[in-house]
């Protein structure tokens, strides 16, 4: 059977057939060489079809010595072999092409854009980054190009290259990249905090917030340098804010927040927070902060006095699964049933996200700041894992 994908070659090729016979005719005083392209076309294709490609490329390209004005056709051969992820083909028919000295100035530049595509494709960064610098500034190709190279150094982890790319991007063509920079700069920090510099940190976070008052991502890493440098009135400021900001990542940072404010032996300030946060937002992580808070203080019964109240009026598998948890600590309360139905609980619960990017439903355990689907940045955000 013959790949549907070869059409989008025939098709082209059927009209070149009947573009040359057309010109052949208005010109009958022709050298012999000419009137070879339809039958070397159609050896080409022959060998297309017998799944011979790489003897249809030679044809293809000893047509290309004889007329130039095929290169519309070879870029969509070109194009049609990467995008089928043979991009050892997709290269050398683009190389081939660049290398024609009568080739015209825009045919060039495509054909430059072309092959720019298949070192990135074949993940060769460096060829790649060198074309796209200079499509960089030709008008048609600046957007296209500055964007791979933003996808380029996302990958090698440059930060401070992409940040200038798309400074470059918001100068020539007037984009707004400020919140995609902030994450660049979070990036930046959290490299500093691992390495253990928390003033290096604090300066790119402070960037990061300058491109965008609202990252999230800027708050949370914030309250951790605070958190670090033993500043711990700072960090419970910090992080407490994140419950107006964007109360689905106080989840996130509830646990390291209690720790915070453990530090600072203010447990009435501790408990007034934990509780008005659980009225306001209600999601099974608060829930869980909570339950295990008092577990720590007044011992499991409380705390299960307190879960089963809970859940009779806030139904919730997370929550039900901790009573579980609570009762198995307890050997003699949990019967054979509750263990059916734990069971049960825990298989369905496995197959839920605690992520989800609104962007394109990429789903995980873990959170990401960039969608590893759609390398949309701060698209992923915490679900309730029983919705
Ligand atoms: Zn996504």
């Amino acid at each position: 059977m013959l790949d549907p994908a070869w059409l989008l070659v025939l098709l082209p090729l059927a009209a070149a057939s009947g573009w040359y016979i057309a010109r052949r005719d208005a010109l009958r005083r022709q050298t012999q060489a000419e009137f070879n392209l339809p039958s070397a076309y159609f050896k080409g294709l022959n060998f297309l079809l017998n799944e011979q490609p790489d003897k249809a490329i030679e044809v293809f390209i000893k047509v290309l010595e004889v007329d130039s004005e095929t290169v519309e056709m070879h870029l969509t051969l070109g194009n049609l072999f990467r995008r089928r992820g043979e991009v050892e083909r997709a290269t050398r028919i683009h190389q081939n092409l660049i290398a024609r000295p009568s080739l015209s100035k825009s045919q060039r530049i495509q054909a430059l854009y072309e092959l720019a595509q298949d070192y990135f494709k074949a993940g060769l960064f460096d060829r790649a980054e060198s074309l796209f610098q200079e499509l960089a500034d030709i008008p048609g190709h600046a957007e296209s190009a500055l964007r791979y190279l933003s996808q380029i150094y996302e990958q090698e982890k440059e930060w401070s290259k992409a940040v200038s790319i798309l400074r470059q991007s918001e100068k020539q063509l007037d984009k707004d990249n400020s919140k995609i920079i902030a994450q660049y700069y979070c990036e930046m920090a959290e490299v500093a905090l691992s390495d253990g510099n928390t003033a290096d940190a604090h300066e790119h976070i402070e960037r990061a917030l300058q491109e965008d008052s609202q990252c999230t991502r800027a708050v949370i890493l914030l309250g951790e340098v605070e958190y670090r440098n033993a500043d711990y009135g700072a960090a419970v400021q910090t992080w407490s804010a994140i419950r107006k900001q964007d109360p689905r990542f106080l989840g996130e940072i509830i646990d390291k927040l209690l720790e915070a404010f453990r530090h600072l032996e203010d447990d009435r300030a501790l408990e007034a927070f934990l509780n008005e946060s659980l009225e306001e937002i209600r999601s099974p992580r608060l829930l869980i902060a909570k339950v295990k808070e008092l577990r720590g203080k007044n011992g499991d019964a409380d705390a299960e006095a307190f879960l089963t109240e809970w859940l009779s009026e806030n139904p919730s598998i997370t929550g039900f699964r901790y009573l579980m948890e609570l009762r198995k600590a307890d050997q003699d309360q949990l019967t054979d049933r509750d263990r059916i139905l734990d069971n049960v609980l825990a298989s369905t619960i496995d197959d839920n996200a605690g992520y989800i990017c609104q962007q394109c439903g990429f789903s995980g355990r873990s959170m990401h700041w960039q969608c590893p689907g759609c390398k949309g940045w701060t698209t992923i955000k915490p679900v309730d894992e029983e919705r």
